[in-house]
């Protein structure tokens, strides 16, 4: 089996495991998707996703229906409505920097790249999960998995290779699949004896 062919074996067995993980979670849901992917995917930077969940909560029961509605509040308002997620000034400003992206209709990954406080890992939700473009999403969860199932570290730009297929329900689905491993089964102290992986992944077979 090559490591393509045990990427998809793996994301077979946790679909099967799992089920399918729907993401984008919508909460915020009187905004468009993409609203909602770009406020989530800003806000849930070093915080966990309860935080956000209850400012999204809040923005839902006070009727704000987009980015760029909420954008209009002067800084020490939004400081205020987004105080649960922490590092507000930074996100502020990261959120005006997407925005004006936006309104210049020259929305890509390398663009987004550039806007102060955006990521790969950012950059790569707010384009698969709002717009639907074909990339793969990265964060600790993958790579700390990525590294116990195949067995070896790979170099900068390969783990986005070797996990890629062109298919934006895979792209979607194996992201968020591989998150829901992170929590469940591959933790700092990883659950190896019932994880759904464990008789092809490399860590587990030692
Ligand atoms: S078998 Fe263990 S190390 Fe391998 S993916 Fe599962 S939890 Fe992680």
């Amino acid at each position: 089996m090559d490591l393509k062919e045990k990427v998809y074996w793996a994301f077979l067995k946790l679909l099967c495991a799992f089920g399918r993980q729907n993401w984008w979670p919508r909460i915020w849901n009187i905004a468009s998707v993409e609203d909602e992917v770009i406020l989530g995917a800003v806000l849930t930077q070093n915080v966990s996703w309860k935080n956000v969940e209850r400012v999204l909560e809040n923005l839902k029961q006070m009727g704000i229906r987009s980015l760029e509605d909420l954008l209009k509040f002067e800084d020490e308002v939004l400081e205020e409505l987004l105080k649960p997620t922490a590092f507000v000034k930074r996100k502020i400003k990261t959120l005006r920097g997407i925005f004006g992206v936006l309104r210049s209709g020259n929305l890509s990954r390398e663009e987004l790249l550039k806007v102060y406080g955006v990521g790969e890992e950012t950059a790569d939700v707010i384009m698969l999960y709002a717009y639907n473009f074909p990339t793969f999403v990265i964060d600790e969860y993958t790579i700390r998995w990525f590294v116990r199932f195949f067995g070896f570290l790979p170099k900068k730009g390969e783990i986005r290779e070797i996990l890629h297929f062109e298919d934006l329900f895979y792209l979607k689905e194996m992201h968020a699949l591989i998150d829901e491993l992170g929590k469940r089964f591959c933790k700092k102290e990883p659950l190896c004896e019932n994880c759904p992986l464990r008789f092809k992944c490399s860590f587990a077979r030692k």
